[in-house]
């Protein structure tokens, strides 16, 4: 008997697949379709023939752990200790899975506020504990009451993430107090701050739970170099969490993985001393409104979207498929690949809602408009 018999395989890979197959134009999966940065190109060609290609120390190449505090002192002015609290990681995914086999125990519980990204659920089920899902409000915002309600002496962890894949809201400063008020009251609870999408704002600013030190003692925050730098195919990422649960943390990744791409992790830290990540939000809002003024004269609803490159769209007045069906037809038919939102959530399709990522070439995003607004 295999231990997880029931999981299926990914929405993305499937969607990817599909778009290839039917030769569409694929917003479905989350990754850019244009070049990389060419100071980067030039940077990894420089370091590949230089000697990096043996392992890195346990927790990361001390250069660019130090490059990593200095980002994250830039952008919240968080003083951190390179060596002791902060971890890179292969991708935010080997972060979310490192953490939490670390943190959850046989029994405990987690909760996770749907719709919510895909590799939570799986690594909790592995470490035995319970995933309790919660739904957000219907503005996908956090829904304090029914988080409150959920809590018991065996919630070990809630996990956020904000920026929100799929719905691209952020959270407000109440939001992120009240969390805190929360922390305070369970200590036994620890929260694991999913922020892959923390550059990637527009209107607002994100408030990451790096600025709130009434969060640091008990928050794990996850990121993404792949986001940030337009590299998602790198999986680089980087845990950062106070020392005695990154101790715990470091336990896991020293025997999943002991340490991330050498390579890599030389060329971020070169490419980090001289680049910074404050245009990110403006670079992906031309994208972002070039896509919904495309789409304005179709008949999708645009909701809102205050950050991370994807837009959900209503298609109640075009169909009455379920959202699956509907994205299937949409890559098979229409030839535009897309991601259907109820597989965030853990119930079948309640409000015709799909995502689209808009992190493509504009000619790309001119094209699917086009398409789309013939349907
Ligand atoms: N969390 C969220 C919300 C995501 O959308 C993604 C996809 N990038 C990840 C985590 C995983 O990030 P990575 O590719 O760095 O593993
Ligand atoms: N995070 C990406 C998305 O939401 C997918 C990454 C993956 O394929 N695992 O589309």
């Amino acid at each position: 008997m295999f231990k997880l018999p029931e999981v299926p395989q990914s929405i993305f890979s499937k969607m990817s697949f599909l778009s290839t197959e039917n030769n569409a134009i694929n917003l479905s999966q989350g990754f850019p379709d244009f070049d990389v940065d060419s100071k980067l190109v030039d940077i990894i060609k420089a370091t590949s023939s230089k000697k990096v290609h043996q392992y890195c120390p346990m927790s990361g190449l001390p250069e660019l752990l130090k490059e990593t505090s200095t980002l994250v002192k830039n952008a919240y002015g968080r003083n951190l200790n390179p060596e002791k609290e902060i971890l890179i990681t292969a991708g935010a995914t080997q972060g979310i899975f490192t953490t939490i086999q670390a943190l959850v125990a046989p029994g405990d519980e987690v909760l996770i506020l749907d719709p919510s990204y895909d590799c939570y659920c799986m690594p909790i089920t592995l470490s035995q504990g319970i995933p309790i899902r919660i739904p957000l409000n219907h503005e996908f915002l956090p829904d304090w009451e029914l988080i409150s309600q959920s809590i018991t002496n065996k919630t070990k962890l809630i996990i956020t993430n904000n920026p929100h894949n799929p719905s691209g809201r952020i959270w407000t400063k109440d939001d992120m107090q009240t969390l805190a008020k929360i922390l305070k009251r369970w200590p036994q609870l620890y929260h694991l701050s999913d922020e892959v999408y923390e550059h990637i704002t527009f209107e607002k600013v994100h408030l990451s739970a790096n600025l709130f030190t009434a969060l640091h003692e008990k928050t794990v925050v996850v990121s993404s170099f792949g986001k940030s730098f337009h590299i998602t195919g790198w999986k680089v990422g980087y845990v950062v969490a106070p020392e005695i649960i990154m101790d715990e943390i470091k336990k896991v990744h020293q025997y999943l993985v002991f340490t991330v791409n050498s390579v890599s992790q030389h060329a971020l830290a070169a490419y980090l001393k001289n680049e910074n990540v404050k245009a990110l939000g403006s670079f992906y809002q031309k994208k972002r409104d070039l896509f919904r003024d495309g789409l304005s004269k179709s008949r999708f609803d645009l909701l809102p979207c205050e950050g991370t490159y994807f837009q959900l769209a209503s298609f109640k007045k075009i169909s009455t498929l379920n959202d699956v069906d509907f994205c299937q037809e949409l890559v098979t038919k229409h030839k535009v690949a897309a991601i259907p939102v109820s597989v965030f959530c853990d119930h079948e399709d309640k409000n015709h809602v799909v995502r689209f990522c808009f992190a493509k070439e504009d000619k790309t995003l001119i094209n699917a408009t086009k398409v789309l607004c013939k349907i």
